[in-house]
């Protein structure tokens, strides 16, 4: 059962622009809940929806719901700064986000809908010779791990982004890495895309659907209690990104996880200045350009624990202060919106994808500041997880025991530290 006989296409769009466009239909239904399925996920933001979809594409599980207490993408995948990328260190990420960025450049075509993929590449700059001995390593990790990486120096930068500030006293751009294959997907059209493609084979998205309960009979989770009645099934994976906390504290579990806020900014739209994704090496400062125009930013969270979806002055001053030491014409800008979302900072930086000690119960969370690129990955390795019971061969490391084995997966090198990483 393929999207339901609708397929998109140019044809499809051109005869709808000439027809008053009465042909289109909703891309998912709107399904009162079973009593039970094989599989529930808790959570219909992106990692949610893309479970959903690759149970039902690549392993035939169809009799699933994707439980979401709002509505789809009202969450993170909804409220990110859109980078993708591939440009991690260490052998438990690195094969892991390269498979996401694989996934990313079929994307479009796997699931027939328009999510603007655009790798148009991502710049990490350095400032001084230690940062470009790092990145130096890092580009070669990942050019091993089957990535692409360009290490570029202060003329190779200043080429791409002759606006940047060169001369800064005190951090001068000396170079940077570049993945070109790196970019900005429009993130919740990869919500709606997931939802799309897995509703038509089958399963079932259930929104105003909040889960208040697990329920757990002689160590085994059967089931959960939720807003509409309890929902039973074989399987319950909960994805829910910030709440991961509450809602896992419904099963007796503590986490290795703090929320967090983090803000997101986008400027008045502008005349095209920024080619791809530029990071500031010497402070925490992201920004790339919208195909609108605007100059879409973000910088550090904001330093406290948190579930408001909203965040606070101090740390507005400290982004647009890295801003303005790299590309001083941004003080020009007006900045037109801005926004927060609670995200689930794991201790060493890196993710879940693992069962827990309660049979039936799987989790995944603690993405960080980066779980919108993982989005393809996340989803088909946790899929791949709830249908064979065995890790994916890329996402082994992802274990709720690493920190009681010693084995963290400290990517940034600074420790049990979640307001660091
Ligand atoms: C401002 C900002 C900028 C970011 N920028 C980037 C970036 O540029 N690149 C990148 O890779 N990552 C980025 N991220 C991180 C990325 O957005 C998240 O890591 C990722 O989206 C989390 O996974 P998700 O999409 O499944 O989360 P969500 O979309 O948050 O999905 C979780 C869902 O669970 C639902 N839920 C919660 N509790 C319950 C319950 N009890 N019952 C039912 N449903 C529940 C929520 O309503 C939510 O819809 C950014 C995040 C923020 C906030």
């Amino acid at each position: 059962m393929e999207h339901r006989g609708l397929k998109y296409s140019g044809f499809k769009v051109i005869k709808e622009a000439l027809t008053g466009h009465k042909g289109w239909k909703p891309v998912w239904r709107t399904p009162k809940p079973r009593e039970e399925y094989d599989v529930v996920i808790v959570g219909g933001g992106g990692h949610g929806l893309a479970t959903a979809y690759y149970l039902a594409k690549e392993f035939g599980i169809t009799n699933v719901a994707v439980l979401e207490k709002g509505w789809i993408g009202s969450g993170n995948v909804g409220r990110n700064t859109t980078i993708v990328r591939s440009n991690y260190l260490l052998p438990g990420n690195e094969p892991f986000y390269e498979f996401s960025m694989k996934l990313w450049e079929n994307l479009e075509q796997d699931f027939n809908y328009n999510a603007m993929v655009s790798q148009r590449g991502i710049l990490n700059l350095f400032h001084n010779d230690a940062g470009r001995d790092a990145y130096a390593r890092r580009g070669n990790a990942m050019i091993l791990a089957g990535a692409d990486a360009v290490l570029l120096d202060q003329d190779g930068v200043r080429q791409m982004y002759p606006c940047l500030d060169f001369e800064n006293a005190r951090f001068p751009i000396k170079g940077g890495l570049l993945q070109p294959r790196g970019g900005t997907v429009r993130h919740d059209a990869v919500a709606w895309g997931y939802a799309r493609g897995a509703d038509s084979r089958g399963v079932d998205i259930i929104q105003n659907c909040e889960v208040t309960g697990m329920v757990i009979e002689n160590g085994i989770c059967r089931g959960v209690e939720t807003s509409q009645g309890t929902i039973k099934a074989k399987k319950i994976a909960v994805c829910v990104a910030g709440s991961s906390s509450r809602v896992m504290s419904m099963a007796g579990m503590r986490l290795p996880i703090e929320s967090h806020v983090l803000q997101a900014f986008v400027s008045e739209g502008l005349k095209p200045i920024l080619p791809g994704v530029v990071t500031f090496g010497a402070g925490h400062f992201y920004v790339s350009q919208s195909d609108k125009g605007g100059l879409v930013f973000g910088g550090d969270i904001d330093g406290y624990n948190s579930y408001a979806q909203r965040g606070n002055l101090p740390v507005v001053e400290d982004v647009c202060e890295g801003g303005m030491a790299l590309m001083p014409m941004i003080g020009r800008a007006r900045l037109l919106r801005m926004w927060g979302g609670v995200m689930d900072m794991s201790m060493d930086g890196s993710p879940f994808i693992d069962k827990t000690h309660i049979d039936g119960l799987y989790f995944n969370g603690g993405w960080c500041y980066g779980g919108f690129k993982a989005t393809p990955a996340s989803g088909w390795c946790y899929a791949h997880l709830l249908a064979k019971d065995k890790p994916h061969p890329v996402a082994t490391e992802y274990r709720l025991d690493r920190f009681k084995r010693g084995a963290m997966i400290d990517e940034k090198g600074v420790g049990a530290q979640p307001n660091l990483h």
